[in-house]
């Protein structure tokens, strides 16, 4: 069965885990971008609920080094797809999250307005597991057919000078060979 996002903004396969940290998406905007993210709490480390807690402002900031910080932030993403593939819905597709940050993509800054974050449980250090592509597909067919979306880019994209992320082993030809019309266009001289 094909995966499902509803008129309010929730993907029936995911496990809905609604944050405060979204707001609402600039009046007449169109939501054409897919922001492809990797995160892991303590980094490097998988399973766990610390993402899960750093997207509902619930950090311990004890919990590990550098978590006083993390403890501070308000951030989130759309969705959050484990090393099993499950997958975690944050924030409805229709409200804007809090995901990328200082970005540009094709002279357009702010790229929260327009944008699905997508975080996928991983580092730039290790591959993916293929169940996570398997899921990043379904849900990037699930919203192709509920918002006018162009183009899949990697948070490093958008803000280059800042952000690595999702790292040297996404392979981003498992994704446009499946859905080639996520594919960017060459971005013009
Ligand atoms: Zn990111």
């Amino acid at each position: 069965m094909s995966w499902q996002i509803d008129a309010a903004g929730w993907c029936d396969a995911a496990i809905a885990v609604p944050s405060p940290n979204c707001d609402a998406r600039p009046d007449g905007v169109e939501v054409d971008l897919l922001v492809v993210h990797n995160i892991s709490l303590p980094a490097g480390r998988f399973g766990g609920d610390h993402v899960l807690r750093l997207f509902t402002n619930r950090i311990d900031p004890q919990a590990a080094p550098g978590y006083e910080t993390l403890a501070q932030l308000r951030v989130s993403a759309h969705f959050f797809i484990r090393r099993d593939g499950s997958v975690l819905q944050f924030v409805p597709t229709t409200a804007r999250a809090w995901h990328a940050g200082v970005s540009t993509w094709r002279e357009r800054s702010g790229c929260n307005d327009v944008s699905i974050g997508i975080e996928l449980e991983g580092s730039d250090l290790v591959p993916y597991e293929d169940i996570q592509y398997d899921a990043l597909i379904r849900l990037a067919s699930a919203l192709l057919l509920r918002h006018p979306v162009k183009e899949a880019v990697g948070h490093c994209d958008i803000a280059p000078l800042r952000k690595t992320d999702p790292g040297p082993y996404f392979d981003w030809q498992r994704i446009y060979t499946t859905l080639p019309q996520l594919r960017p266009e060459p971005l013009a001289e």
